[in-house]
């Protein structure tokens, strides 16, 4: 045992560290291979008109991408606009639940889409199921309920669920699934949903500031049901971004870089065999993760029970003796970043981002810099 160092100046040795250190969950890695592509556009895309074909070509490479991964069932569509996940939450309290809707509750994001729901005042109180974090409440089916909610991963705490929809639900009711993690990385049905959305700084490697929905024939029929009737802006305008998304464009300007992004996401990961082998990937990075969490003395899942751990979003819990934030920090000085705890998860312990793009051998590498570090803490 070497004698205790502070943990701001322990170098672990080059050999040990992973290649790439980001290991955050939001925004997420992006490969250099991305940045440099974009880089190499020069002078023809940045900066010119989200209106012109250059831009639109791209709003069509993502369009098409996802279509591709997913392989979209019939009448479902690729639907975008800005303003990232949360906005799309409201876009969804006025465009898409009736009158009442029911959500599952075990974390951060799920909870604010509550309680956006609940301010709501033209809408009646939602049903609301919690759970403690690190776990996830039970579905129940109610008469009245036009909406269920909830999210396909709650990335505050590393808790993946399943898209199912809820048998016995009222005829015609819908299943809006926030997938701002999961999408990209997790298995889905999407004939279980009628509205997969998400945002493209977690799973697909890319930029904050869009959100993306896939639409069931039966979303996009209720919002074009439910606007006429409402006062609705129109940066809220499901329909408008429907129509919008249609044209290969967004009603307001968008992120072009975030795009560009995106699409050379897409394209590696389409080339790699799509949806199938990002789930590979997943499932092998966390299964890395875990498996060094339950062999160590020191450490141990987050979530207890093992189908409800997230192959996107490792959390782990370390012994209340290893002060988590100086592992965080040992780990940072070496630039390992984004690693802690979600704030208000309030557990002793990590939260690693084990997203597509990140390399299995990178989370490996990184078990054993944890352990290099908290032998010399
Ligand atoms: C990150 C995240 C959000 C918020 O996404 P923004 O693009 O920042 O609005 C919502 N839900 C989940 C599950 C998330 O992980």
């Amino acid at each position: 045992m070497t004698t205790p160092r502070p943990s701001d100046s322990l170098a672990i040795p080059a050999h040990l560290r992973p290649s790439d250190g980001r290991f955050g969950s939001g925004p997420t890695k992006v490969r250099p291979e991305q940045l440099t592509a974009l880089a190499a556009t020069g002078t023809t895309y940045m900066g010119t008109s989200h209106r012109q074909d250059g831009v639109r070509s791209v709003v069509k490479r993502v369009r098409q991408g996802i279509a591709d991964f997913y392989g979209l069932p019939d009448g479902y569509e690729v639907v975008l606009g800005n303003g990232g996940a949360t906005q799309f939450w409201d876009i969804a309290t006025h465009c898409l639940i009736e009158r009442r809707s029911e959500h599952l509750v075990f974390g951060e994001f799920s909870s604010k889409f509550a309680k956006a729901v609940s301010e709501t005042p033209y809408l009646q109180d939602p049903v609301v199921h919690t759970a403690d974090y690190g776990d996830a409440p039970t579905l129940t089916t109610e008469a009245g309920v036009d909406a269920y909610c909830w999210p396909h991963n709650e990335t505050s705490t590393g808790v993946q669920t399943r898209v199912e929809r809820p048998a016995g639900a009222d005829d015609g009711a819908i299943t809006l699934i926030d997938a701002t993690s999961a999408a990209g990385g997790l298995p889905v049905d999407l004939t279980q949903a009628d509205a997969y959305y998400f945002a493209p700084q977690k799973s697909f490697a890319s930029d904050g500031g869009l959100w993306l929905a896939i639409l069931s024939p039966d979303a996009i029929e209720r919002a074009h049901r439910l606007v006429p009737d409402r006062w609705v802006p129109a940066s809220l305008d499901l329909t408008i971004a429907i129509e919008q998304s249609r044209l290969e464009q967004t009603y307001n300007t968008p992120a072009l870089a975030t795009l560009f992004l995106m699409a050379e996401h897409l394209a590696w990961v389409n080339g790699k065999g799509g949806l199938k082998w990002a789930v590979e990937r997943t499932a092998d990075s966390s299964r890395i993760l875990y498996t060094w969490a339950e062999k160590s003395p020191y450490a141990e899942p987050f979530v207890t029970d093992p189908a409800k751990r997230s192959m996107v979003v490792g959390t782990i819990r370390l012994a209340d003796s290893i002060d988590a934030s100086a592992v965080v920090k040992a780990l940072k000085f070496n630039g390992i970043v984004d690693v802690g705890a979600y704030r208000a998860a309030g557990y002793n312990g990590l939260r690693v981002g084990l997203f597509p793009a990140i390399e299995p051998s990178d989370v490996e590498a990184l078990t054993t810099c944890i352990d290099w570090v908290v032998d010399r803490l």
